[in-house]
């Protein structure tokens, strides 16, 4: 009896023509984070696709890491046998005996999608369901309202039988949707905003703003750590770190106190520009979240926005705290984004800072500041950190 693990794939198939592009994408990236596990067969067949391993190829870790690949819905762990009503049937009572016996009420769903099986989907799910009931008397039969659905599906191969599936994280696959740059800070906030713009089918570069000493080594490795934990759900990324002390202490010995955040922020959307567009990224991800801080008003946004050209996109924009810190918790960066280090932001921050800034007034702040060169500068002194997925090399 082989345990397979069937997927069925999500948004792609409204994609139209591009359906054939977006299922390659999706099967390259789940054979890239499967191959870290060991040996596994992927393929794809009517909109399913199916992972089986090789002999000793660990099931269990495969369908973790799979419920974190995007561009899937739903994932079955389920078990294949010849195309035969005895087959299925006295399969579905050996896989599923432990939920059979947990369950009070069944049902039997089965969907056909070999249309030279001998029975409709009804008549096998009636002969399917009558075994059952009579190898497990205790369980009624509930067509309506069930404990457990058995699945059972034949198809090109074979016929599989499975309980209900788990969701899978949704979304499109990575790469199918260009590239981006994503601001990442030590924050709750950036690692989810990277996520979810990921969840959007897009390949990200993370992009740290370093200021050695003001923040420390830790506060560093910290993003790093970040950065990795993304890994499963974002693929192999590759992180700038750009050094800002020079900026930093710039815009402090020369500018307005009330405007530091804000033409620091200037900076960072500068930087991540040319970055992105070194790159061929065409947009600048950010975890800001409107309200939360001063530099998070209207105003404030527009006037760090109004140094680019490229698109901001802020998921979090309309989100609250507690449904961030959900998000943070449930992709698994929340406990590394509490470490307590600091942030290049809370380095020099105002006592009063401007939260209502008209655009011309933060550019004549900044107006004894050499922009290009700074820009150049800290460019000219980028470190790139490849990010893997350790745990699993
Ligand atoms: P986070 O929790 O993501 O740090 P925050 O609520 O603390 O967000 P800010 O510190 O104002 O907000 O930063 C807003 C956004 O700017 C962050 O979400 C992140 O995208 C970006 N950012 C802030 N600091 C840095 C940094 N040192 N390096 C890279 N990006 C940063
Ligand atoms: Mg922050």
């Amino acid at each position: 009896m082989n345990d397979i693990i069937l997927l069925k794939v999500g948004e792609i198939i409204l994609k139209g023509l591009n359906r054939r592009r977006f299922e390659q994408k999706l099967l390259g990236n789940i054979r890239w984070r499967l191959s870290q596990l060991g040996k596994y067969r992927v393929y794809i067949l009517q909109s399913t696709i199916y992972v089986e391993g090789d002999d000793g190829a660990d099931m269990d870790a495969a369908f973790e890491e799979l419920k974190k690949v995007f561009g899937i819905v739903a994932i079955s762990r389920a078990a294949a046998c010849e195309k035969d009503k005895d087959a299925i049937a006295n399969l579905a009572k050996t896989y599923l005996r432990d939920e059979m016996l947990r369950a009070k009420s069944f049902k039997v769903e089965s969907k056909r999608s070999d249309k030279s099986f001998p029975m409709t989907s009804v008549e096998l799910s009636q002969y399917v369901g009558g075994e059952l009931n009579e190898a497990f008397p205790e369980v009624e039969v509930d067509v309506h309202n069930p404990e457990l659905t058995v699945y059972i599906e034949v198809r090109d191969l074979a016929a599989y039988v499975h309980a209900s599936p788990v969701p899978g994280a949704g979304g499109m696959p990575v790469g199918s949707n260009g590239v981006a740059v994503s601001l990442l800070s030590g924050g709750i906030d950036s690692p989810v905003s990277t996520w979810m713009i990921a969840r959007r089918g897009v390949r990200l570069i993370p992009i740290h703003f370093f200021s050695f000493p003001y923040t420390s080594q830790q506060a560093k490795e910290k993003v790093i750590e970040l950065a990795r934990l993304l890994t499963p759900w974002c693929g192999r990324m590759r992180m700038e770190v750009v050094p800002f002390t020079h900026i930093q202490e710039e815009i402090r010995d020369k500018c307005p106190e009330e405007y530091f955040t804000l033409i620091m922020r200037r900076f960072m959307m500068r930087i991540a520009e040319r970055i992105a567009l070194d790159n061929g990224a065409k947009a600048i991800v950010t975890g800001e979240n409107l309200g939360q801080v001063a530099s998070q008003t209207m105003e404030a946004m527009a006037s760090t926005q109004a140094v680019l050209n490229l698109p901001v996109l802020q998921p979090l924009v309309g989100m609250d705290k507690g449904e961030i810190v959900a998000l943070a918790r449930k992709i698994g960066t929340f406990d590394t984004s509490i470490l307590p280090y600091e942030d290049c932001c809370t380095v020099f921050t105002p006592k009063h800072p401007r939260t209502r800034p008209t655009v011309k007034e933060v550019e004549e702040a900044e107006a004894a500041l050499d922009v290009e060169a700074l820009v150049g500068e800290a460019l000219a002194g980028l470190e790139r950190i490849e990010i893997c997925h350790e745990e699993s090399l």
